[in-house]
């Protein structure tokens, strides 16, 4: 029988429920456990995929081309296994399945409620990734924080279905702040009584508190803590600022997370956990024996969640060259013809960003003329590699207005354009090309050398496309298309013949980036820029 973990957050946001919740789940992995781990969101957007970055920070796309929360790359790149659509659930998507059953009929002569109607439908949802029995367990994590309006019916769900689920397979993991007060050089323990208090208000006892804390937990404060929120003792497990998040999956098995939960849910806990290669990786990431300077040119710099897998999928390629990857911000639009030089000085290599809209674009089109022409190795993603496109063709073939259909629709030489399934659609929800395709890799090509095969597959989350009208064009000047969709032909991947390294993808190679498989892209990449280094 599948167990089930929920995770709820208490006190604050942004304490790190998903990073506990991957770091738990690799525990239980390495324990030999099957595990995923879902997401359920209190908001009202169907998905993410309409918020902008600023909103939640960068939207992780899935193998099955569903837009998802950010936790969910944590969680693939912790257990290196994909997640899908039903692994982020939101109150839209809950509230639009039961409306939509409403209005078939299924609740006849009946009033619609959020109890039970509601809770029935999160409950259900809860509950089916489970139906194939495919997984041990189950790792439900709630997003906002105990106490919101919103995530009420969320813990309301959770509580009907623990009493469903009967003891022992079952537990909640409440994670919340343990402040520390520098006037009185002391933590304190109120914050988490009170948001235990409202969680048992709602008729559910936490079994575990993981509490964030500055400062190491003393018994007197771990006894106060279980004491007034009854739990056991060794049930108040500390988590302590780590200088990486890759720590934490160690930092939890130093305070018995996993063991505590295991035997809550009256699972074995012999097979000690297999953390061999996560070891590995660690001592590589905190050993590096060089250093490489990348400029990341986007337009939501302000916010580094805005760009998190690209960041994690350096910090996994970083390691694998025993390498420590600096990555610098800059904001694509102050980038100039007249500062682009001083801005990209000392970079070993160049990124530019994904992104949507125009603003910035003449920054990042600045930026990629310079590298092109100095050799500095570039790296484009999806609209980065959709400027390198618009660079090219204006600088290089002489197209003065080659532009994105996306920035102007009357452009001459539109370059790249909008797509042909993309035409008639006017919904934005969900309607881009999304999710995993397959790519054919041309012999030869650098993109050949660094995947090593000719078949690949990559995920998608864009509406625009490299123009193949132009491509004989491009081809001659040198600008190639080496990766293809095989069945529509659109272009994956372009590089440049004469260049170091510039290479750019239609596709987003950092959503799948792991620990356990760090992306040849990202990998290829930084070495790049590690020997663009070394011959200056
Ligand atoms: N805005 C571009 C498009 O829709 C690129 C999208 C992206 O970078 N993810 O095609």
């Amino acid at each position: 029988m599948t167990k089930y973990i929920f995770v709820t957050g208490g006190v604050t946001s942004s304490l790190g429920k998903g990073i506990i919740a991957a770091s738990l789940a690799k525990l239980l992995q390495a324990r030999g456990y099957k595990v995923t781990i879902q997401k359920f969101d209190p908001y009202i957007n169907i998905d993410p995929g309409t918020l902008n970055p600023y909103e939640h920070g960068e939207c992780y796309v899935t193998e099955d081309g569903a837009e998802t929360d950010l936790d969910l790359g944590h969680y693939e790149r912790f257990l290196n296994v994909p997640t899908s659509q039903a692994n982020n659930v939101t109150t839209g998507r809950i509230y639009q399945h039961v409306i939509q059953q409403e209005r078939e009929g299924a609740y006849l002569g009946k009033t619609v409620q959020v109890i039970p109607h509601i809770t029935d439908e999160i409950k259900r949802r809860m509950q089916l990734l489970g139906e194939s029995n495919e997984y041990d367990i189950i790792i439900t994590e709630l997003g906002g924080t105990v106490g919101d309006i919103e995530s009420l019916p969320f813990v309301e769900a959770v509580r009907q279905l623990r009493w469903e689920l009967g003891a022992n397979n079952s537990l909640v993991i409440h994670l919340t702040l343990v402040p520390y007060l520098a006037a009185a050089g002391e933590l304190k323990t109120k914050p988490t009584q009170h948001s235990v208090k409202t969680l048992l208000e709602y008729g559910v006892q936490p079994d575990i508190l993981v509490c964030r804390t500055e400062h190491k937990l003393s018994q007197e404060i771990r006894k106060k803590l279980a004491q007034f929120c009854n739990v056991n003792i060794n049930a108040v497990v500390e988590s302590i600022d780590a200088s990486t998040i890759y720590d934490v999956p160690l930092l939890m098995l130093k305070e018995n997370l996993d063991k505590t939960a295991l035997t809550k849910l009256k699972l074995s806990n012999k097979n000690e956990p297999d953390l061999e290669n996560w070891k590995n990786f660690l001592g590589k990431l905190k050993n590096p024996t060089s250093e490489v300077c990348i400029a990341l040119v986007g337009k939501y710099v302000e916010l580094p969640d805005a760009y998190k897998s690209i960041i994690e999928g350096f910090i996994h390629a970083g390691a694998t060259n025993e390498c420590k990857v600096k990555v610098s911000y800059i904001a694509a639009e102050s980038v100039t013809k007249e500062n682009v030089a001083e801005k990209l000085k000392g970079m070993d290599g160049v990124l530019v960003a994904p992104g949507f809209g125009e603003r910035g674009l003449d920054g990042k089109l600045n930026a990629i003329k310079y590298v092109r022409e100095n050799n500095v190795p570039f790296f484009g993603i999806c609209l980065g590699m959709q400027c390198s496109v618009i660079e090219f063709g204006r600088n290089v073939l002489g197209l003065k207005d080659a532009n994105s259909f996306e920035m102007d629709a009357n452009t001459s030489n539109p370059v790249i354009n909008l797509m042909e399934e993309q035409k008639n659609i006017t919904n934005m929800g969900g309607t881009m090309r999304l999710g995993a395709y397959d790519c054919e890799i041309k012999k030869g090509t650098k993109a050949f050398a660094i995947y090593g095969k000719t078949k690949i597959s990559e995920r998608h989350r864009h509406r625009y496309e490299f123009n193949n009208d132009y491509l004989k064009q491009y081809e001659a000047a040198g600008m190639i298309a080496s990766g293809f969709n095989p069945e529509t032909g659109l272009v994956e991947i372009v590089e440049l013949k004469n260049h170091p390294f510039f290479v750019a993808g239609q596709f987003h190679p950092e959503l799948k980036s792991t620990v356990a498989n760090p992306h040849p892209l990202f990998v290829s990449f930084v070495a790049a820029a590690l020997a663009n280094k070394k011959s200056k």
